[in-house]
């Protein structure tokens, strides 16, 4: 790079600078070594029913079991993954992982009507090549399609638009569910909206923060609500982390949510850890 800002030109780094560069290097090897090391893992949210309190399905987030640097989440290593392409053999190696689970559940009585959101790169609805194996992988993994959620946010869709709404309507078509990930973080655009077909719009945990202070946001709430039923989609709130907020949405009649305040994300390990979210699917 340096060399494109022409002859004659001295490019200066500093101790900084080359300290990130050597960090970033050994951050992408380790990152192309993780999935053989079998070093990731999913933690799983609770994704409730707000009126009821009832557990609907979970959302699996990534977390990556570094060797020295403990557990990690994809804020730290996100970028590179996507940066790299990596990011497209860890979620090869989600949907497997999530697939599987969907299996152990589906003879479960407890568990066989929950779904399991999975976030994924944008990158799967712009490359046909790609959309075709992701369906392919999920073909092969013989679960009903509709148990699986697939979380986009609005970044997808920012270049190559119709190649990507193309893409949404043939996984739509497929049986998965769709979700827009992360709504009223970005430009959050009305199209989105009414023009691609999300079976739930998630709201992003800054704009469910700003609840706690303004009541025309909760106006908000109500009135996507509402055009949710029109427009054929269903809301989910993220970042629920206390009681008032619980109840300022359930007030503003939003369907479902997700937070601390009801469930931190964690690993499935035993019966009895998911016992309490298996009896509250059931209720
Ligand atoms: P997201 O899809 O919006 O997921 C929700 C994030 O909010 C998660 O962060 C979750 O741990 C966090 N969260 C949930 N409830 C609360 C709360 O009450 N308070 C606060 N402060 N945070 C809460 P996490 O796990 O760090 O993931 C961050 C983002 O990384 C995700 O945002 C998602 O976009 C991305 N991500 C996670 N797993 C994957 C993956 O497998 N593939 C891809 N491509 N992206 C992933
Ligand atoms: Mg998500
Ligand atoms: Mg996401
Ligand atoms: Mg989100």
């Amino acid at each position: 790079q340096a060399k494109s800002l022409g002859r004659g030109r001295f490019v200066f780094f500093d101790e900084s600078m080359r300290e990130k560069l050597l960090e970033n290097m050994s951050l992408e090897q380790e990152l192309r070594a993780a999935i053989k090391k079998q070093e990731f893992e999913l933690h799983y949210q609770q994704i409730s029913n707000l009126g009821s309190t009832s557990a609907i399905g979970f959302e699996a987030l990534l977390r990556w079991k570094h060797p020295s640097k403990g557990i990690l989440t994809p804020s730290q290593f996100l970028f590179m993954a996507e940066e790299t392409g990596i990011i497209l053999d860890i979620e090869t190696w989600v949907i497997e992982e999530v697939c599987q689970q969907l299996q152990q559940w589906q003879n479960d009585t407890l568990y066989s009507n929950a779904f399991i959101g999975v976030n994924l790169s944008g990158r799967h609805l712009t490359q046909s090549n790609l959309l075709n194996k992701l369906i392919a992988l999920i073909k092969t993994n013989t679960i009903e399609p509709e148990r699986l959620i697939l979380e986009f946010n609005e970044s997808a869709f920012a270049q190559h638009t119709d190649v990507a709404l193309k893409g949404l309507r043939k996984l739509k078509d497929f049986g998965v569910k769709l979700a827009l990930d992360d709504y009223g973080a970005g430009v959050s655009s009305f199209s989105f909206l009414h023009s691609y077909p999300f079976e739930f719009i998630k709201l992003d945990r800054s704009f469910i923060r700003t609840l706690n202070n303004s009541d025309k946001n909760l106006t908000l709430v109500k009135a996507l609500n509402e055009l949710g039923e029109q427009f054929g989609y269903r809301i989910v709130a993220e970042g629920i982390e206390s009681e008032s907020m619980l109840k300022k949405l359930q007030g503003a009649g939003c369907e479902f949510g997700q937070g601390y305040h009801i469930s931190r994300p964690a690993k499935i390990t035993s019966t009895i850890e998911t016992l309490s979210a298996a009896e509250k699917l059931k209720a």
